[in-house]
């Protein structure tokens, strides 16, 4: 059964309790005789529902009063086009700073460059493994915005600081860190994230935007993309990902009814470090190729040393999800071995994972 079967890829594992619950609704919607995925996003019901998303997800972020959320098509990949395109224009210069720490900063930068002019702000680096201190940056006080994203998915790459623009307007991509700790959106211009690495299933982006900066959006912006266009019309200008903001309404009650933010991140904490540990802890059989202190609390990116040509990291990976440990496998470029925690994977899980781990060395170091 499904059950037996431990997810550690991307989209991220969901909570047993939301598959069950959407499970009975994709049928009989609360008894009304259709399923949850025909439910007309013109219906008071899905109004509750986007209302609900909303409040909870302001509930649990603590979201200023002067911030606008949005639920929008297009992904991750789609703000990186949405951005620029909103708020390229905020000063005459239509440049942007751009923080690469990683590939997703990176596409987010090449992006960008169709609009306006991209600063790369943070010396270029040779492989995605280090955040170089801020005193090496290279900020643009011109800038119409600085972007940077918070967690890299890919690299395994995290901040664990807020970037200081210096008063300059701060875009953050936080795909696969939102709702893994509290954050202080006060900080921010734009926020966005994609729902399917830890607030849902794929098909929703959450756009969280301060008001004042509504209204600057380009005269080619997609009116799909528009910010102010979305916020005029609750995120229905076009019909609204239904099902998925169905999905992360669930994972939110979930995350409230587990105790809130400061729980889950307490969880990511202590789920990294057992993973980190036993890296640390292996005489070098396992190696993280990410400097301490940005290593990923989210996507824990490691490989097996000296296995140049990956040999006995597929061994790793067939064995692991012969047990049932599964969607290990590094992204294509960058290889070994990744392991995404979102806030469903439970600790006892990441044991199981940590016990292959030592066993694998034993067998192999
Ligand atoms: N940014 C980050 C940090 C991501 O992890 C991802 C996808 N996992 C994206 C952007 C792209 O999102 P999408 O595939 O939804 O366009």
């Amino acid at each position: 059964g499904w059950r037996t079967v431990i997810n550690f890829g991307i989209p991220g594992k969901l909570p047993y309790a939301v598959l069950l619950e959407a499970q009975q609704n994709v049928m009989d919607y609360k008894g009304l005789g259709y399923s949850i995925i025909q439910l007309s996003h013109r219906s008071s019901e899905f109004t509750r529902i986007i209302n609900i998303t909303e409040s909870l997800l302001r509930e649990l972020l603590m979201i200023p009063e002067n911030y606008k959320v949005l639920f929008l098509q297009g992904g991750g990949t789609g703000q990186f086009s949405a951005v620029p395109l909103n708020i390229i224009d905020l000063k005459e210069s239509r440049c942007a700073d751009y923080i690469v720490t990683g590939l997703w900063s990176a596409k987010a930068a090449i992006e960008a460059a169709k609009y306006g002019d991209v600063n790369l702000v943070h010396p270029r680096l040779d492989t995605y493994t280090k955040i170089h201190d801020p005193s090496d940056w290279d900020l643009n006080s011109d800038a119409s915005y600085v972007f940077y994203c918070a967690n890299e998915t890919i690299d395994g790459v995290e901040f664990n600081f807020i970037p200081d623009t210096k008063g300059t307007v701060l875009v953050c991509d936080m795909s696969s860190s939102l709702l893994s700790k509290p954050v202080d959106i006060s900080k921010f211009g734009i926020v966005f994230a994609s729902a399917q690495n830890n607030i849902g299933c794929a098909g929703v982006t959450v756009v969280i935007v301060r008001d004042d900066l509504l209204g600057f959006a380009l005269k080619e912006c997609p009116s799909v993309f528009d910010y102010k266009i979305q916020v005029n019309s609750n995120s229905q200008y076009n019909t609204p990902p239904c099902f998925s903001i169905y999905i992360m309404s669930l994972v939110l009650e979930w995350i409230k009814n587990s105790g809130g933010i400061e729980v889950m991140e307490e969880l990511c904490v202590a789920k990294a470090k057992m993973i980190y540990d036993t890296i640390d802890q292996s005489d070098g059989f396992y190696v993280c190729p990410v400097e301490v202190n940005c290593r990923s609390k989210r996507n824990i990116q490691f490989r097996i040393n000296n296995d140049e040509k990956e040999s006995l990291t597929k061994i790793f990976l067939e064995e692991a999800s012969k047990i049932g440990l599964i969607f290990l496998k590094g992204y294509g470029s960058v290889g070994g071995i990744r392991t995404s925690l979102s806030n469903a994977v439970t600790k006892q899980e990441v044991q199981v994972l940590v016990e292959f781990m030592k066993e694998f060395m034993k067998l192999n170091g």
